[in-house]
């Protein structure tokens, strides 16, 4: 089976939910809604202290090409803009919407049985007004990514369903349970990018869903499902394409440089919803996990949902539960409190117990070499961590730090438990910073 170079095999943790259909959580009482839930420019929100709104209601419009709106995810009234916890950003604006007694959606939301005649620039404008970001955790905005530049030629789309991070479940039960709707939203993707090829990349880990996969393209010839070996991070865009096409995004570059999109499964179904219905989105699936919950789900929450309302619904913490992370292990983020709400980018709320929970004192690096071999960027961990710590962040630019993904590989395979993952971040925040600065 074809693979990338380098990689790790982390416990996969996925046994808590892997079996567990997508339940509904119950519409919550109270939605904190931030106003950045993507990568990009910033929203303006339309709404005010006192109005009433109703679901999938615009609460603030996109600044620029490369952003996307905020909609409703309840009706209810507008208690509050104000900043707040933001589960990535740290702090950050949002409107907090008490729920009303009933639930009243916006009236445009329908079937549109002809939305397969729409050009590609009317699908592109129903994707940024649903405003869909990447919904495997990159958040970039959607119908940027299915608009390259003219001089970009793409003639393959990826739709990935690898789903390594380990824990996470969300993208396996939506392959299960959406089939139809997630191949649909990938015909919508191939005829935006104008591809005859289409590729689904799954793990073996997850041969039910391949095989409910390669039912639904039954007689698609341009589609096919690729089946992958189990390894970490198999469903980064890069080693993704790596594997399926053999084909090297350069350093610095996207994978357009190379004729490859790829899109995440959950976005594609998102993408018909939005398509297809002009539905905005407003809710995801979850995978709520670990150790520390006492009744692990996937589950579908409407944006903006505090995660104390969701963990109350999974039965609650157990008593060892030490740690809450967006996301999982491998390249999630510990959140402060359980006051912060579910967002466009919240694939999994993982807890962990105990040990589990902290980091390890860091020894003296003892030049194995192991961080270097697993490392799928080909990057130098420990030279580039070395360099961060001597705040020689342009030398590390020049070792191609920019090129880090960020996957945490080094860090888990490390014996000497040194923080690589951590320094290289910090070195490419400053790095970016310096680089503005100097214009
Ligand atoms: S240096 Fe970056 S890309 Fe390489 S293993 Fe470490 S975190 Fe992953
Ligand atoms: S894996 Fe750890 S101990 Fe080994 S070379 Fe890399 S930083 Fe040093």
């Amino acid at each position: 089976m074809r693979t990338f170079p380098g990689g790790v095999h982390p416990f996969e943790g996925k046994s808590y939910t892997e079996k567990k259909k997508i339940e509904k959580l119950p519409r919550p009482k109270q939605v904190t809604i931030p106003l950045q839930q993507h990568i990009g420019a910033p929203t303006k929100p339309l709404v005010e202290k006192g109005q009433e709104v109703k679901a999938g209601e615009k609460l603030a419009e996109a600044e620029g090409y490369v952003s996307v709106p905020v909609h409703a995810s309840v009706s209810g009234k507008v208690k509050a803009l104000e900043d707040i916890d933001h589960p990535v950003a740290g702090r950050g604006p949002a409107v907090i919407i008490e729920a009303g007694e009933t639930e009243e959606w916006i009236e445009t939301i329908k079937i549109d049985e002809k939305y397969q005649d729409l050009s590609s620039d009317e699908m592109r404008k129903r994707i940024q007004d649903a405003g869909l970001a990447g919904l495997g955790g990159a958040t970039f905005p959607t119908h940027v990514k299915l608009k390259p530049p003219e001089d970009k030629k793409i003639d393959v789309a990826l739709l990935n369903g690898v789903e390594c991070e380990p824990y996470l479940t969300a993208d396996h039960r939506l392959m299960l349970e959406y089939p139809a709707d997630i191949i649909r939203g990938f015909r919508i993707i191939m005829k935006i990018l104008g591809v005859k090829r289409g590729i689904i990349g799954i793990e073996k880990n997850k041969k039910d869903a391949a095989e409910v996969m390669k039912k639904q393209i039954a007689g698609e010839g341009d589609m096919e499902v690729m089946v992958l070996p189990v390894k970490y991070p198999q469903g980064a865009e890069k080693q993704l394409i790596k594997a399926a096409l053999d084909r090297e995004v350069p350093s610095g570059g996207l994978p357009m440089d190379i004729g490859a999109v790829v899109q995440n499964v959950g976005t594609a179904k998102a993408i018909y919803d939005a398509v297809s219905s002009c539905r905005p989105l407003t809710e995801r699936v979850v995978t709520v996990t670990g150790p520390g919950i006492k009744e692990p789900k996937n589950l579908l929450i409407p944006i903006g949902t505090h995660y104390q309302d969701i963990i109350d619904f999974c039965g609650g913490l157990t008593e060892k539960a030490a740690k809450i992370i967006m996301g999982g292990p491998m390249m999630g983020i510990a959140q402060p409190n359980l006051k912060v709400p579910v967002i466009k980018g919240t694939s999994g709320i993982l807890v962990l117990e105990g040990k589990q929970a902290h980091l390890p004192f860091e020894e003296p690096c003892i030049n194995c070499g192991r961080c270097v071999e697993v490392c799928p960027s080909h990057l130098l961990p420990t030279t580039l961590q070395r360099l961060v710590y001597h705040e020689r962040f342009e030398e590390a630019g020049k070792l191609h730090l920019m090129d880090c993904i960020e996957c945490g590989s080094c860090s888990y395979i490390c014996p000497a438990n040194r923080y690589l993952v951590q320094s290289i971040r910090h070195g490419k925040r400053q790095l970016l910073r310096l680089r503005k600065k100097a214009g």
